[in-house]
């Protein structure tokens, strides 16, 4: 076995070498890697919230991104579904395909997937791996009361919109050179925020699409409108020149940002400070949601804001 690849070691022994671990967060792992499925022991009193992710390298990621971000990215994205849902994480799959055994790359894949999933106290419990273009497919399970998980719909007409964090970072990135690149390549899952929402949020969403589309989605599942100014949007602080409503449009359209959208009955808001105490995430409201369909951006001098894209979307 040379330092940089392992040209005599077969999926077997790769398996063993970077995704085999000790893992404190194994113990409810009946069965875990080594066998033709994992056996996973879901208490009584919890519902099983599944959700499965895939990243492909030139399109979600640039080639030549570090593979710790790609490991970090790969798993970060996928928290933040469960986090979307008020699930807390427990177990995690993955399907690797992969141009060439890279040692140095594997070490560093599998060590920014690792030290994200340490914070969770969660356990790899399968996967696959095989040969190919470069694609990282992630499926997390995690567990929810029964009844009690953030959904999509949910929202009454009234209610109040928050956000978690700020957006439009990673689109910065992505598109200038001097923005900050954490944002785009280290996203924080909002896992305690979107647990400690649960019993609160009537729906909650996370934001991959970008805002436009997200909160779109969450108001037609919900069966109200918004009609928003887009002066509330929480923007990163930026050294990059850019105008302001190029700055709304990256943070309505841009996408990859991770944070959770939800809704909150006007008379509870009141009780978001308390919820979210020590959890270090920011929040703004957005506006109310109301009777109607569709999401509508609306300075306070009545001028209509008409993004010129409403976010990524694949096939579009
Ligand atoms: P099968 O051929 O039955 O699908 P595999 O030979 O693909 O099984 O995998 C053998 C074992 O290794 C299984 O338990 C599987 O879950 C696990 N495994 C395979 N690839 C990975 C991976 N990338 N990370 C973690 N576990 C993996
Ligand atoms: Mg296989």
């Amino acid at each position: 076995m040379s330092a940089l690849s392992h040209r005599d070691m077969d999926e077997f022994s790769l398996i063993e070498r970077y995704f085999r671990r000790h893992q404190p967060g194994a113990t409810d792992l009946e069965l875990g890697i080594g066998d033709d499925a994992a056996i996973v022991r879901v208490p009584a009193d919890r519902h099983l919230v599944v959700s499965v992710d895939t990243l492909v390298a030139g399109r979600h990621f640039q080639r030549d991104t570090a593979a710790a971000d790609i490991g970090h990215k790969a798993l970060a994205v996928n928290l933040s579904d469960l986090a979307a849902m008020g699930a807390a994480p427990r177990w995690w799959w993955l399907a690797l395909s992969l141009p060439d055994a890279d040692a140095h790359w594997l070490e560093a894949f599998s060590g920014g997937m690792f030290a994200l999933a340490e914070q969770y106290d969660m356990a790899l419990a399968g996967g696959d791996l095989v040969c190919g273009p470069l694609v990282v497919t992630m499926t997390v399970a995690g567990l929810v009361a029964p009844d009690q998980a953030l959904c999509r719909r949910g929202a009454a007409a009234g209610d109040a919109i928050y956000v978690t964090g700020t957006l439009g970072a990673a689109a910065l990135a992505l598109r200038y050179q001097q923005a900050p690149a954490a944002p785009l390549h280290r996203p924080r899952p909002r896992v305690e925020a979107g647990r400690a929402l649960v019993g609160l949020a009537t729906a909650c969403v996370d934001i991959s699409d970008g805002l436009g589309i997200d909160l779109g989605q969450l108001l037609t599942a919900s069966g109200v409108g918004a009609t928003l100014d887009p002066a509330a949007l929480p923007l990163p602080t930026t050294a990059v020149d850019v105008s302001g409503t190029q700055l709304w449009e990256l943070a309505i359209s841009g996408g990859d940002d991770y944070e959770l959208c939800f809704t909150v009955p006007s008379a509870r808001e009141q009780e978001l400070p308390q919820r979210l105490c020590g959890i270090d995430v920011q929040l703004t409201r957005l506006g109310y949601t109301r009777r109607g369909a569709g999401l509508h951006w609306r300075t306070r001098d009545g001028a209509c804001f008409r993004p010129s894209v409403a976010g990524y979307r694949h096939f579009g």
